[in-house]
């Protein structure tokens, strides 16, 4: 089956909650809405695709919640879409941009 590979290569701290992840409540703190507690935004991906390698920018989509949305694809066209392992997310070790 096709497969859609998606990485992550660059993230913000969210200016809602300031890196934090919720509102800052000692007392029941909330999970921040804009970046659904993670305290990062997206601003970059990759997507790999297995038939045609990497994507151009213009072939996809995403928000700073790292959900990708393809664009000009069959929609039955059956493909399966590899995200990120946990160690990729936006709190990953691994994805820490020391900039
Ligand atoms: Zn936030």
């Amino acid at each position: 089956m096709r497969r859609i590979s998606i990485h992550y290569t660059g993230f913000r701290d969210c200016p809602n909650c300031e890196g934090r992840g919720d509102d800052g409540s000692t007392w029941r703190p909330f999970e921040c809405r804009r970046c659904k507690g993670s305290g990062r935004l997206i601003t970059g991906v990759e997507v790999e695709d297995s038939v045609e390698g990497v994507l151009p920018a213009s072939h996809y989509d995403f928000n700073a919640l790292g959900e990708v949305f393809l664009l000009d694809y069959d929609e039955d066209e059956e493909f399966e879409v590899i995200r990120p392992a946990s160690g990729e997310g936006p709190r990953g070790p691994s994805s820490v941009d020391p900039g």
